[in-house]
C-alpha cells in the first residue's frame, strides 16, 4: 500500500502563512502526512524554532525555504532543501534578502500613497508575531483592513499584482546566486513551480543551471501538466517533488497536502539532511 504523502511547499507565520511551524507539523500530522517541509519566502528561522521546541516530533521535517529570484526580468522561484540550518553563510544570505524586500515595501507603500491609500510599514511590521519576511499578503492584509478593497484577491488584482498601478518588482537575485547559496549550505535546490515560467525561453536556460529537482506536482495544475515536468525531471535525471504551497487563510482554497511528494524522492532528501546536519536526527521518531 502506498499511501505516503510528504507536502513539501507551505508558509507559516515566519513569512506570509498563518499556521505557526508547530501548527502545520500538527496538521500536517492530523492529515496523515509522513513528511513535511515549510518553505517560507527567504526564511528558515521557523524551522530552527520547531526544532528548539522541547518535544520529539512523529516524522520527519526536512529544512526548506523559497527563493524570489529573476531570471532575465523572469521571476523564478527557487526551493531549497535538506541543507544545514545552522550554515551561518546561508542564514545571511536570507536575512540580506529580508532587508531588500523593506526597501520594495517602502516603493510599494509610495505607490499606494499616490492612489490615495495611506498604509504605514507598522501597520503589519509591529505585530506580535515571529514574521521575519514580510511582502505584498501583507500589505494586501491592511488594504483589507482599513476597507480599501474587500478582499486579498482584490487587493493583487487592482494593485498589488504583476503589472497592476501599484506593483514593485524589488531587486531580487540572479537564479545563480540562489542556486549556489543553496549548494554552499549543503542544500538540494529545485524549481518550484515550473508551470508558472511562461517563457519557453527561460525554461530552458533554468535546464542548463545547476538544479537537483523540480516541482512537478502542485496544487493548481492538472494531470497533464505535471507529466509535461515528469517528463523533463526524468530526461535530466533530477528528482520530483510536489507540495501545495498551502499558506492558510491568506490564500483560502488551497489545502496543506492536496499535493505532494513520494516515498522515494521524500527519503532521499531525508538522507540527504541527515548527512548534511547529523545532529538534527534526534528529533524525529521516523528516523
Ligand atoms: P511577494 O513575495 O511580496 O512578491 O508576494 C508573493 C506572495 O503573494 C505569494 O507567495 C503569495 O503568497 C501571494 N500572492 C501572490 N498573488 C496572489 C493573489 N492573487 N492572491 C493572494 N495572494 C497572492
Ligand atoms: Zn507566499
Ligand atoms: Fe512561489
Ligand atoms: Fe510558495
Amino acid at each position: 500500500m502506498d499511501d505516503f504523502r510528504a507536502d513539501l511547499h507551505c508558509h507559516s507565520t515566519y513569512s506570509d502563512g498563518t499556521c505557526t511551524p508547530f501548527e502545520l507539523y500538527e496538521l500536517a500530522k492530523n492529515i496523515g502526512l509522513r513528511g513535511l517541509s515549510i518553505t517560507d519566502h527567504d526564511t528558515f528561522e521557523g524551522y530552527i524554532a520547531l526544532c528548539n521546541t522541547s518535544q520529539m516530533l512523529d516524522f520527519t521535517v526536512i529544512p526548506g525555504v523559497e527563493l524570489s529570484c529573476t531570471q532575465e526580468e523572469t521571476d523564478v522561484h527557487i526551493l531549497g532543501y535538506s541543507f544545514d540550518p545552522d550554515n551561518a553563510y546561508f542564514r545571511e544570505f536570507c536575512r540580506h534578502h529580508r532587508e531588500k524586500r523593506i526597501e520594495r515595501n517602502k516603493l510599494i507603500l509610495e505607490k499606494l500613497k499616490e492612489h490615495k491609500m495611506i498604509v504605514e510599514e507598522q501597520d503589519f511590521m509591529n505585530q506580535e508575531r515571529d514574521t521575519q519576511t514580510f511582502g505584498r499578503p501583507h500589505i494586501a492584509q491592511v488594504l483589507v483592513e482599513k476597507g480599501y478593497v474587500k478582499s486579498i484577491q482584490e487587493a493583487f488584482k487592482k494593485y498589488l499584482g504583476e503589472g497592476k498601478p501599484c506593483y514593485e518588482k524589488g531587486d531580487k537575485w540572479p537564479v545563480s546566486e540562489g542556486l549556489d547559496a543553496i549548494h554552499k549550505a549543503g542544500g538540494k535546490a529545485v524549481i518550484a513551480h515550473p508551470h508558472l515560467i511562461n517563457r519557453r525561453r527561460i525554461i530552458r536556460q533554468l535546464l542548463e543551471l545547476s538544479f537537483d529537482g523540480i516541482e512537478v506536482y502542485y496544487s493548481r495544475f492538472s494531470f497533464t501538466d505535471n507529466q509535461v515536468w515528469q517528463k523533463i525531471a526524468k530526461e535530466k535525471n533530477w528528482f520530483m517533488t510536489g507540495g501545495s504551497d498551502y499558506h492558510g487563510s491568506i490564500k483560502p482554497g488551497i489545502k496543506l497536502g492536496c499535493s505532494y511528494t513520494n516515498e522515494e524522492s521524500f527519503t532521499m532528501l531525508k538522507k540527504h539532511f541527515f548527512e548534511t546536519a547529523p545532529k538534527y536526527a534526534k528529533k524525529f521518531r521516523d528516523v
